[in-house]
């Protein structure tokens, strides 16, 4: 377990995959979640992961970017390219 700078024990969090973008409008960085595709069968999950090159024994999940992304500044929304 990591430690602080008084040698605690340090609490721990979850990292989560986002996508990172830039405003075009007041070049404010922004994060949004990435959403975990759901699909309608596991064969059809295994046919993606194996086009993507994902090894069988990995885990993980195959996520997607959302379709449109708001600027967490001054609140224009954007699609994605
Ligand atoms: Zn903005």
């Amino acid at each position: 377990m990591p430690e602080g700078l008084d040698g605690e024990e340090l609490r721990t969090v979850q990292a989560l995959q986002a996508f990172r973008w830039v405003c075009p409008d007041c070049d404010t960085e922004n994060f949004d979640r990435a959403s975990r595709v759901a699909f309608e069968t596991p064969q059809d999950e295994e046919q993606v992961r194996e086009a993507l090159g994902a090894r069988g024994d990995e885990e993980g999940f195959v996520v997607q970017a959302p379709d449109t992304v708001t600027c967490r500044n001054c609140l224009a929304m954007f699609g994605l390219e």
